[in-house]
């Protein structure tokens, strides 16, 4: 089933999630909505909170990026729950980030290269993996989402000033979309 993606302007979006246990009900359904939710709004990551659900799971398939990309760019197609970064190392880089929860902004945005991440897989397997690249910055992102922040809070005043008035619209539903949303005002 297709959920409502929540857009900027809600507080669910600023609210740092809760880790689950595995008798979280109806995981498996959940996930399986995302992921379609996900693919029907041409996503390559969606984090809980954005389908109004406040706990610390996220999932992330950047097959696209893959397919546009000249370079050598192996996907990968993960569920991340309870996770955790526990280093964020490399250089800073700038990549164009936008959100589902924020549609039609795209800003350039620095985070460090390259991180480390402990999860549990959607069977509660516990991982400890290294990523960098374009999927340490979907990670990055989509932890972001977790711990309640988004990226437009890492752009400058002058930039925000400028986007001012489209997030005002975004969070009143004055926007064309081809997805569906939950908007709060
Ligand atoms: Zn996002």
């Amino acid at each position: 089933m297709i959920l409502p993606i929540v857009a900027f302007g809600s507080t669910i979006l600023r609210k740092k999630c809760e880790n689950i246990n595995h008798n979280y009900p109806d995981l498996d359904l959940l996930i399986n909505n995302m992921w379609e939710t996900m693919y029907n709004s041409n996503g390559v990551g969606l984090a809980a909170p954005q389908v109004n659900i406040p706990i610390r799971m996220f999932i992330i398939d950047t097959k696209p990026f893959s397919e546009d990309s000249d370079e050598e760019v192996s996907p990968i197609k993960k569920i991340f729950i309870n996770p955790k970064i526990t280093s964020e190392d490399g250089e800073f880089w700038i990549y164009k980030e936008g959100c589902l929860s924020i549609p039609d902004i795209r800003e350039d945005i620095k985070r460090k290269s390259a991180i480390k991440i402990e999860y549990y897989d959607e069977n509660f397997i516990f991982h400890t993996e290294s990523y960098d690249g374009l999927s340490a910055r979907v990670i990055q992102h989509e932890y972001d989402h977790i711990e309640g922040k988004l990226f437009v809070d890492y752009i400058s005043p002058l930039r925000k000033r400028f986007i001012k008035r489209k997030l005002e619209d975004i969070s009143r539903g004055k926007i064309k979309v081809s997805y569906k949303m939950n908007f709060s005002k």
